[in-house]
This record gives structure tokens, C-alpha cells and sequence, in this order.
């Protein structure tokens, strides 16, 4: 291990080709120095042997004799190492190694010598050397000399091996300093971080918890760290994120009531969740490692394992099964098995979810018996149910077929009883008569409804569709039961200000009737306070309009578990024989009826003693004739003061003003309206409504007051009275009074006295006088008005006063007939068209048939009418009268067709 770990280190990686690199280099020294070498023994080994040779000749030239010179051969050769030195004097050998002298040199030589000495000797040079492997030859060569020297090259070479070693030592010193240096360096900056690096990560894999490496560097080791710490803090958070996961999913699959796990493909289970304990009844460790088999038992693994081969060969299957239950027999399970594939395509296992279907499968079953039981009783109800809509349509028809022959002579006793209480009856008569005209005329009540009701259940009421005026029809039915409302001091509100599409489709009568309903009954239960009808439409998406009505009171109201009883039929709160109220107890039967007939319903809410709110809903359709009337005014320049004591009535009042444009402000006390009033001096459009009945005064005084203490031209009063105020012409000529209406206070009757006041002040303030201005009328003449509205009364009357024309007022053509059966003072008949008991059209035909007096059959008679339609005119030309003018009426209209018919 060790020696592996040598093998493997870094240190020896990176020197051994370093120590390698050096031996070359010193193999490359020692081939240089060797090659070096010879060419220096050669010239050391020619240096000795020319040495030897010049001693020699020195020696020889000194003439010495042969022995002599053989000693000193003898010397120089053991001096200068010589192997053999051969000196040949005049054909006289002396041999360094051999004591004889004289003899033949070929003799002495060895064959190498000699061929070198021949060889040497042919050389026509004086000196002349040659090496072999192991000797170095030398020849001098004089005429009488001739020296051949044999130097042993082993011998001579002491110096060559010395240099070498040293060379060796010192080259081996160097290497082993820069390899310490080397290892120094490399410990202080590759080993040792490698060292701390490597104890880290084994560290940490001995503790199995990663982190980042505590180390910080420049370099590429550094580098190295810093990534290796990026991806483990990467790595941190992802096992962090995945531990979530682990979580989520583990909560999931725990608290999910289905059994979910996965199988591996060797049908070992490897997962489970928590729900396997309880159904089982098995630890869900337990479950980890044991087979499908093992589990389910072999019997219902064996009924299951078609599919699981099914997944198993990679396709995903559901299917119902029964499984066993720990607690219970089996249980019907719906199986899915889903095939989990490796990156290779084949299985690694599955998924396995398991739900319980035991529930449904047994609410299946008794559905199944429920359902076959329902169809036997279904045939039974659909007999019955033929049977009784039978019954009930045929009671229907005869209830409406018998309310009608009821109706006819009911009609027939209220007409007599009529009559007979227009003679002269005693009192007790009088007494008796009038009970059986009341109860005749509830009696008739109740057949009228009864009537309804057995029209609305056998199907035979159809709903209308006609165009009609939405707010006439509203103010009207709420004007017709005014009275009531002011018989019992009740106050009757009507707010309209948030309808500003005027003409509609639908059934009139039928919502007059709903309305009429729910108006007599809140002011039946009412004793004190008010009685409030709010009115608004909205635009559906379809294009048609959804009217919402509410009828609220302040009356006995309704106590909470009775309020949705009192749309059934025959039903009362109070329902004792001894009740307070009188009625039928169909009214809201048939009110709820008739608005679902109508695409709406209809909704109560009340409490006792508060009140109680009806609400009802009706669809209407677009009319054609929308934009004919629109009761629009523009009173952006007009101050109105509403003076008047009932708050409810004045801030009903001021809500539709303020829609008009108008700053209109709520007065209570006289004193109070007289201070604001002078302030307001100089105001070019200033309305009082007054109410007649004041806190300690009335109206009228007030008026005068007002014109006696303020100095505003422009003011203009209006007069608003209770039904019960008896009008006379004087107190519509009183100065400073420029309109008058009965209350309840309406859109129409605001809209038509302001617009009157508008009228007459365009035509006062006209600067050019048109040619009808200079037209002089006759003096001394007199007017008869036929007019049921006050305020058109007020109007005319005034016009004509203004041009100094006398004008006598008629309610209706009855009335007019029998004031001109009275004089005949009269010139000229202005004749409104609608009026209630004898209209314009009777009223001319009877006086054109000389029938109010012969003095007036040919009377000039000029038509005033709102019909601003085509064909009006010929209408009322048709019936008899002389001309025509269309309201609203300027003075300049009047004074034009007074030139023409009173001339
Ligand atoms: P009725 O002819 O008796 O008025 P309805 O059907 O119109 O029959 O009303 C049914 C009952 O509902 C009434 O008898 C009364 O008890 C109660 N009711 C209707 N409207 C009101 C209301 N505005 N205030 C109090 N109770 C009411």
C-alpha cells in the first residue's frame, strides 16, 4: 500500500523525470570529457615520449657510450613509464628490456612492434606516433638515431578517472540541492494543500456530511477549491430542496387515502406509504423487502398477476380488484399500475395506486335498488300526477267561468244599489244601503281575484306586449290610491329620478295590478308615517330592461317565519275570523304569479313593527317610441327652495331637481325660507315649492308674504296641495303663484310645472316682439277652459288675464256643459281632449248637437291636447271642433288663435 502510494505520489511524478533528465546530462558530460580525454592522453603520451626521445638524444649527442646509454634508457623508462624504450645508434640496439645489445632489431620486435616500426619507419617524417588500443608508439628518427618508444596507455592514465569523480561529486552536490529546494517548494506550495485538501475530504467522507474546503489561494490549486466549494454549496442546496421535496411528496403520499408504493421488477416492495399500516396492519418496514406475493397472499396475487405482467412488459393498466383487509373481508380496490422505465427502455419497477371503492361500489348497489323501487312509484305519481293537473285545470276553469257569471250580476247589484242610494232614502235606509254596497263591493273584490288567481293556474293568463309610459303608469297607479294614503295622514312617496327611459314594452295593466297590490296592502298595514315606492331600471345584456320596484312602508310589518307564507294562496298573517284587516289573502298569490309571467319574481322583507319592504322584478322590452317623451329639463342656472314640513316628501323632491341640474334646497320653517329667500335676491331662476299645509301658516299666506317682503322679479311659487283643498280661480290668480299640483309629488307634475314656468319666462323675456305682439284683441270677451290638470289650468288662465280676457274654468266636459246650460257668456271653448267623467271629444259633439243650449252649437271650440301625434289634429276636427293647439302652450299660441276665433 505504501509503496504504491510512493509509486502514485505527485512528488516522485513530477522529480523522477528531473533526477532521469540529470544522469542523462551527466552521461552526456562524461561521453563529452571522455571524448575530450583521448586527444589529451594522446598528447600527454607524445609529450612523454618526446621527452624520452630528447633526453635521449641530449644523451647520445654528449657521446657517451652504449651502456651508458642503455642505463639511461633503463631510467627513463622506468621514470616516464615507459613499456619498452628501443634506441638504435648506428645499427647498435639498446633495448630498455633487454641487457643485449648489437643484435638485428626485426629480432627484438614483436610482430606488432615490428609492423608498427616498419610502418613508422616508412614515414619520411622525424617524428611520428601512432596508437593502438593499448599502446602508444613513438619513432625519432635521425640519420644516425633512430628511437622507438612503447608507453603502456593504462599505465600513463592516472589523471583522467580523477576528473571524472570529481566531476561526479560535484555535479551529485548541485543535483541534491536543487532537489531539496525543488521538494521544499513543492510541499510548501502543491504537497502540503494537497495534504490538508485530501484530510479534509476524508474527513468528511468518514463523516458523511459535506462542506466546503477551508482553503484560500491564488493559483490553480485555489482555483480548484474554490469550484469543488461552489458545487458543494450547489450541492447543499439541492439536498436541502430535495429534502423538501422529500417532504412534500412524503406528505403527500401519507396523507393522501390511497394506497400508493412502488415494486421493483423483482416484485420486492421498495416503497410504501403510511396508509398500508392501517390497512394492513403490517409495520411498514416490514413491507420493504417482501414481495407482492408475500403480502397479498397467493390467492390474490395470483388473480392480479395478468396485470402485473402487463406492466411489467411496460404498459400502464387500471383495473378493479378486491384485496385483503386487516380488519374486514376483502375490499373492492380500483387498481393503477404504472411502469417506471430506466434511460434504457427497460423496467425498473412500477408505481402502484390502490383506492378504495367499497363505499361507491355499495352506494352503487343500494342506488341500483333505490332507482328500481323509484321507477315503480314514478309510474304510480305520473297516473296521479295526469289525474290532478286534471282535476286542477278543470277546478280552474270553473272557478274563472263562475267568477265571471258571479261578476255580471254583481255589477248588476252594485249599479242598483247605486241607484237607490241616489234617492231619497231614510236614514236607517241609508245606513242599511251602504253596508250592502261595501260588502258587494268586497265581495266583487274577491271574485275579481278569485277571477285572476283561476286565470294565472289553468294557464289561461297571457302577458302583453304592448309599448306604454312607464313613469305614467307609475305615477298614476300611485296617485289613484292617494287618497287612502291621505284619508290615514300617511305620507305616499314616489321616487322616478333613476328612470330615464320613459317608453316600454310590456303588459301595463298587469304591473299596474301588481303594483296596486302592494301599494294598498302597505297602506292597509300602515297607521303612521310613510309610504315609499322606489323605481329603477337596468339594462340587461340581452338589450331588454329589468324594472325593480320596491313598495316599502312603515307599518305593522311581518314577523320572519311568516314572510314566505304570504305569497301562497289564502294566506294571512293574522288569519283569526276576528282580523283587524279585511282582504283575501290572493293579492300576493297572484302579484307573485303575474311578475314570474313577467320573467321577475317578487321578495319580501320586514320585521315586526318596522315595516316591510316588497320588492318585484319584471323583464320589459325596448320600445320604438323611446325617445318621444323624455321628461328631461335642464336646470344647471335654477335655484329651487322646497318648503315643506314632511322630509321624506321634500327630499324626494330634491333628489329629482338635483337630477334636473337644479341646486335645490330643503326648507321647513317659513321664517327660515322668507331669510333664504331674501338672500337669494338676485337670482335669475328662483322656485318655491310650498306646500299648502304649513307649521302655523298656510301656503298661501306664505306666498303672499313672500311677494309682500322680497323684491325678486324673477321668483316663482308653486303651490303643492292635499287632494282635499278645494281650488278656486282666485287662488290660482294670486300674484307671485305660478304653479299648482295636488301631491303625491311626481316626476311629470314637476316636470310640467317647471316646464310651464320655462315657457311662460321665454316668452316674457322675448326682446323682438313678433307681428303677434302688435295684434290688438278685442276687449270684454270671455273664455271657458276645459281642463282637468291645475297647473294647465294656472297657465292659460294667466295667459289670458295677462291679455285681459276673462276665464272661467271647467273640470271636465260635464261640468263646462253645465255651466254654459247656465250663461251664455261665453266666445270662445279652449276644450282638453283627456278628462276624467266626460271627455273633450264628448263634451264638443254634445255641445255641436245643441245639447248645452242652441247659443253655443257653433261656438268657436279650440282643441288642447297633449297628443302631439299625427293625425291628432284631423281627430279633433273630426269630432267638431275649430282648431287646434298642442300643448305645451305659449302665450304667443293663445294670443294668435284668439285673433283668429274671436273676431
Ligand atoms: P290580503 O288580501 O289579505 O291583503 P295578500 O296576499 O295581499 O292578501 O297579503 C297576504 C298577507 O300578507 C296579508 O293578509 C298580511 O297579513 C300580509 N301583508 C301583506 N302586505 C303587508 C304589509 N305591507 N305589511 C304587513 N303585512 C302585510
Amino acid at each position: 500500500m505504501k509503496t504504491k502510494k510512493i509509486k502514485s505520489s505527485i512528488a516522485l511524478k513530477l522529480n523522477m523525470p528531473i533526477v532521469g533528465l540529470c544522469f542523462v546530462m551527466l552521461a552526456f558530460i562524461y561521453a563529452a570529457y571522455l571524448t575530450q580525454d583521448e586527444n589529451i592522453q594522446h598528447s600527454q603520451l607524445h609529450h612523454i615520449a618526446k621527452s624520452i626521445s630528447e633526453n635521449i638524444t641530449i644523451a647520445e649527442q654528449a657521446n657517451i657510450t652504449p651502456s651508458e646509454l642503455r642505463s639511461i634508457t633503463n631510467i627513463l623508462a622506468t621514470k616516464k613509464r615507459a613499456q619498452r624504450i628501443i634506441v638504435i645508434q648506428d645499427d647498435i640496439i639498446i633495448d630498455s628490456l633487454d641487457d643485449s645489445t648489437g643484435n638485428r632489431l626485426s629480432d627484438y620486435l614483436t610482430n606488432q612492434e615490428a609492423f608498427i616500426y616498419n610502418n613508422l619507419n616508412s614515414i619520411a617524417k622525424a617524428e611520428s606516433s601512432k596508437e593502438f588500443e593499448d599502446y602508444f608508439f613513438y619513432l625519432k628518427k635521425s640519420d644516425s638515431l633512430r628511437i622507438f618508444i612503447t608507453l603502456n596507455k593504462a599505465e600513463s592514465q592516472i589523471t583522467v578517472p580523477n576528473i571524472l569523480s570529481n566531476i561526479t561529486v560535484i555535479f551529485s552536490a548541485g543535483m541534491l540541492v536543487i532537489f531539496s529546494a525543488l521538494y521544499l517548494l513543492q510541499r510548501r506550495l502543491l504537497l502540503s494543500p494537497l495534504a490538508k485538501i485530501t484530510q479534509h475530504l476524508t474527513k468528511q467522507s468518514e463523516d458523511d456530511a459535506v462542506s466546503t474546503i477551508p482553503f484560500k489561494g491564488e493559483d490553480e490549486l485555489g482555483e480548484l477549491v474554490n469550484q469543488y466549494n461552489a458545487l458543494i454549496e450547489n450541492k447543499v442546496k439541492h439536498d436541502q430542496e430535495l429534502a423538501e421535496t422529500h417532504q412534500h411528496i412524503d406528505g403527500i403520499t401519507n396523507t393522501a387515502p390511497v394506497l400508493l408504493s412502488y415494486i421493483g421488477s423483482d416484485l420486492h416492495f421498495r416503497f410504501v406509504n403510511q396508509i398500508h399500516e392501517d390497512w394492513f396492519g403490517i409495520p411498514i418496514e416490514v413491507f420493504v423487502g417482501n414481495t407482492l406475493e408475500d403480502i397479498l397472499g397467493s390467492q390474490s396475487f395470483e388473480s392480479i398477476k395478468p396485470e402485473i405482467d402487463k406492466v411489467l412488459a411496460g404498459k400502464h393498466t387500471s383495473f378493479e380488484s378486491t384485496i385483503p383487509y386487516q380488519y374486514l373481508e376483502d375490499k373492492s380496490v380500483y387498481i393503477n399500475l404504472m411502469p417506471n422505465k430506466k434511460s434504457d427502455d427497460s423496467i425498473d419497477g412500477f408505481f402502484v395506486c390502490i383506492e378504495d371503492i367499497s363505499e361507491a361500489r355499495r352506494n352503487e348497489s343500494k342506488l341500483a335498488e333505490y332507482a328500481q323501487r323509484l321507477e315503480f312509484r314514478e309510474f304510480a305519481l305520473e297516473e296521479e300526477k295526469v289525474i290532478a293537473e286534471r282535476a286542477l285545470k278543470i277546478k280552474s276553469e270553473f272557478l274563472a267561468s263562475m267568477s265571471h257569471e258571479i261578476r255580471t250580476p254583481m255589477n248588476g247589484v252594485l249599479g242598483m244599489l247605486h241607484l237607490l242610494m241616489e234617492t231619497h232614502l231614510n236614514e236607517d235606509q241609508q245606513t242599511k244601503a251602504t253596508l250592502a254596497k261595501t260588502s258587494a263591493e268586497s265581495l266583487l273584490n274577491l271574485i275579481n281575484d278569485i277571477l285572476d288567481f283561476s286565470k294565472v293556474e289553468s294557464g289561461k293568463l297571457e302577458i302583453e306586449h304592448i309599448d306604454f309610459n312607464l313613469i305614467e303608469l307609475l305615477e298614476n297607479t300611485t296617485e289613484g290610491l292617494s287618497k287612502l294614503a291621505e284619508d290615514k295622514s300617511i305620507s305616499l312617496l314616489l321616487d322616478t329620478s333613476e328612470i330615464n327611459t320613459v317608453m316600454l314594452k310590456g303588459d301595463p295593466s298587469r304591473l299596474r295590478q301588481v303594483l296596486n297590490n302592494l301599494l294598498s296592502n302597505a297602506i292597509k298595514f300602515t297607521q303612521h308615517g310613510e309610504v315609499t315606492v322606489t323605481a329603477r331600471l337596468c339594462k340587461e345584456l340581452s338589450g331588454q330592461y329589468r324594472l325593480v320596484c320596491e313598495v316599502s312602508d312603515t307599518g305593522i310589518g311581518i314577523e320572519q317565519n311568516k314572510l314566505d307564507s304570504i305569497f301562497d294562496s289564502f294566506s294571512q298573517v293574522d288569519a283569526s275570523t276576528t282580523r283587524q284587516y279585511g282582504g283575501t289573502g290572493l293579492g300576493l298569490a297572484i302579484a307573485r304569479k303575474l311578475c314570474q309571467l313577467m320573467e321577475g319574481d317578487i321578495h319580501a322583507s320586514s320585521s315586526p313593527n318596522q315595516g316591510s319592504k316588497f320588492t318585484f322584478t319584471a323583464s320589459l322590452g325596448q320600445s320604438e317610441q323611446q325617445d318621444d317623451i323624455s321628461y328631461a329639463l335642464n336646470l344647471d342656472q335654477t335655484d329651487c327652495i322646497i318648503l315643506d314640513a314632511n322630509q321624506a316628501n321634500t327630499e324626494n323632491m330634491a333628489k329629482q331637481l338635483s337630477k334636473w341640474g337644479a341646486q335645490a334646497k330643503t326648507i321647513s320653517s317659513p321664517e327660515e325660507a322668507i331669510r333664504h329667500l331674501k338672500a337669494q335676491q338676485n337670482s335669475k331662476h328662483l322656485i318655491v315649492f310650498v306646500n299648502l299645509e304649513l307649521p302655523e301658516q298656510s301656503g298661501l299666506d306664505f306666498i303672499k308674504k313672500v311677494k309682500r317682503e322680497t323684491t325678486n322679479e324673477h321668483l316663482k311659487c308653486v303651490l303643492m296641495s292635499p287632494l282635499s283643498f278645494n281650488q278656486t280661480n282666485n287662488q290660482f290668480n294670486e300674484p307671485g303663484m305660478s304653479g299648482f299640483f295636488y301631491r303625491p309629488v311626481t316626476k311629470i307634475k314637476l316636470f310640467e310645472a317647471i316646464r310651464a314656468i320655462k315657457n311662460l319666462e321665454a316668452d316674457t323675456t322675448k326682446n323682438t316682439p313678433s307681428p303677434i305682439d302688435d295684434i290688438d284683441l278685442p276687449s270684454n270677451k270671455r273664455v271657458l277652459l276645459v281642463e282637468d290638470t291645475p297647473i294647465n289650468q294656472l297657465v292659460v288662465s294667466g295667459i289670458l288675464s295677462a291679455f285681459d280676457i276673462q276665464c272661467d274654468v271647467a273640470n271636465n266636459g260635464l261640468v263646462a256643459i253645465d255651466m254654459m246650460l247656465r250663461s251664455n257668456n261665453y266666445d270662445v271653448i279652449f276644450m282638453d281632449c283627456q278628462m276624467p267623467e266626460m271627455d273633450g271629444y264628448t263634451a264638443t259633439k254634445v255641445i255641436r248637437e245643441g245639447k248645452a243650449g242652441e247659443y253655443y252649437r257653433s261656438i268657436p271650440i279650440i282643441a288642447m291636447t297633449a297628443n302631439a301625434m299625427k293625425g291628432d289634429e284631423e281627430i279633433c276636427l273630426n269630432a267638431g271642433m275649430n282648431d287646434y293647439i298642442s300643448k305645451p302652450i305659449s302665450a304667443q299660441i293663445i294670443k294668435e288663435k284668439l285673433k283668429i276665433w274671436l273676431v
